[in-house]
C-alpha cells in the first residue's frame, strides 16, 4: 500500500491485543500518525509490542498514553471501556476523536457519551475483521484489508470527525459504513455472537458427554466439530464481555433460532426430506454469495492442509 500523509498527528492505541496490534501495524504501514502510543494495563504485553517495533511509545499508564493525543481508540474488551474512559476524560484535549473497535456498540455509545468532554468527539467503531488469537504477537497489518468496518456516531455527531474516521479506516484498507448503534448490534448478534455462542455450546456439549469419550470427539472432529473448535478458542473475556453488553439482540437472535432449531428436529423426526434439503440448498447459496462478495475465500480452511488427500 502506498504511503499517504499521516491523517493525524498523534494516536494512542488502548490494548495492545489481536486487535490493537494489528491496528498499530496497520498504521504504520499506511503512516497514517507521525507517533503512535500503544498502551496496556499488562507490562509483559507492552514489552512484547516494544519488541516487535509496533509503535513510537509504548506507555502503561492510561492517562499518560492519551494526554495530547488527537485519537484514542479503544482496543480492550468491551466491558472495560467506560471505567478507562472515566480515568482519561480530564486529560483529552479539545478537538480530539475517541473511538473504539468494539464487537458491541449500543453500550458502549450510552456508557462513552457522559463522560466524552464538550469540544472530544465520539465516533465509534468496529471493525468486522478478527481471528480467535488474542495477543501482540498474533496481530498483523492486513487484518482490516477489504473487511467491513462500522461506525456508528450518533445522528449529531462532529461531521467533520465521522469524515477523518471514515478516510482513517478507507486508507487502512477497510470499507466503511456508517450505522446506527441498535442496529449494529442486531445484526452483529446473528453474523457473529449467536455463531460464537453455538460454538461454545456444542464444544461444551461434546466436552460432557459421557456415552461418547473425549478421545473419540478428538479422533474424529475431522467431521466438522474442528470447525467448531476454532471459533470456541476465542478470547473468554472479550466474548463474556460481548454477551454481558448485547444481552437484548443476543436473546432476540437466539429466540428465532431456537424456533428454527425445532421446525428442524420435527423434519428429521417426521423423514422430511424435502424440507431438509431446501434449507441445505438455501444455506449453500448464502456461502457462495459471502464467496463472491469476497469476505471468503473458496479454499477450506481453518487450519486445513489444502494439500490433495490431506483435506477431509
Ligand atoms: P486481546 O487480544 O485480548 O487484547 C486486549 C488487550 O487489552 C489485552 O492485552 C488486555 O490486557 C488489555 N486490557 C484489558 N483491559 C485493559 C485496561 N483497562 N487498560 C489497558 N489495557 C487493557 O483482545 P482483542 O481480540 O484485541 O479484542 C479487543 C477489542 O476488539 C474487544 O473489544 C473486542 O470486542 C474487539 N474485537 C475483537 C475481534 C476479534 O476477533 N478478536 C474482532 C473485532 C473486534 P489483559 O490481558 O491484562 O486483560
Amino acid at each position: 500500500m502506498d504511503e499517504v500523509a499521516a491523517i493525524f498527528d498523534t494516536v494512542t492505541i488502548i490494548g495492545a491485543g489481536l486487535i490493537g496490534s494489528s491496528l498499530a501495524r496497520a498504521i504504520k504501514r499506511g503512516g497514517l500518525s507521525n507517533n503512535l502510543v500503544l498502551c496496556d494495563q499488562d507490562k509483559a504485553v507492552l514489552q512484547e509490542a516494544e519488541a516487535l517495533c509496533l509503535a513510537d511509545n509504548y506507555i502503561a499508564d492510561v492517562k499518560l498514553a492519551t494526554e495530547g493525543s488527537d485519537l484514542i481508540i479503544f482496543a480492550v474488551p468491551v466491558g472495560a471501556i467506560e471505567a478507562i474512559g472515566i480515568v482519561i476524560s480530564p486529560v483529552l484535549k479539545p478537538d480530539a476523536i475517541i473511538s473504539d473497535v468494539g464487537s458491541v456498540k449500543s453500550k458502549v455509545l450510552k456508557a462513552l457519551k457522559p463522560i466524552v468532554p464538550d469540544g472530544v468527539h465520539l465516533v465509534p467503531g468496529h471493525p468486522v475483521a478478527g481471528t480467535e488469537e488474542s495477543g501482540p504477537a498474533a496481530g498483523f497489518a492486513s487484518l482490516f484489508d477489504d473487511r467491513w468496518c462500522i461506525l456508528t456516531p450518533e445522528p449529531d455527531a462532529d461531521e467533520a470527525a465521522v469524515q477523518k474516521m471514515e478516510d482513517f479506516w478507507r486508507t487502512i484498507g477497510s470499507r466503511v459504513e456508517i450505522m446506527d448503534a441498535d442496529h449494529h448490534d442486531l445484526v452483529l448478534a446473528i453474523t457473529s455472537h449467536v455463531p460464537h455462542l453455538i460454538a461454545y455450546n456444542i464444544v461444551g456439549t461434546a466436552s460432557d458427554l459421557e456415552t461418547v469419550t473425549r478421545s473419540e470427539v478428538i479422533k474424529y472432529s475431522a467431521g466438522g466439530f474442528r470447525d467448531f473448535t476454532r471459533i470456541a478458542a476465542s478470547d473468554p473475556t472479550m466474548w463474556r464481555d460481548v454477551f454481558l453488553n448485547n444481552k437484548d439482540a443476543v436473546l432476540e437472535m437466539l429466540g428465532r433460532f431456537s424456533e428454527d432449531l425445532t421446525a428442524l428436529q420435527r423434519a428429521i423426526r417426521w423423514g422430511d426430506g424435502d424440507a431438509l434439503f431446501d434449507l441445505f440448498s438455501r444455506t449453500r447459496n448464502i456461502r457462495k454469495r459471502i464467496i463472491d462478495a469476497g469476505q471468503e475465500t473458496p479454499d477450506a480452511d481453518f487450519g486445513r492442509s489444502h494439500e490433495p488427500g490431506v483435506d477431509d
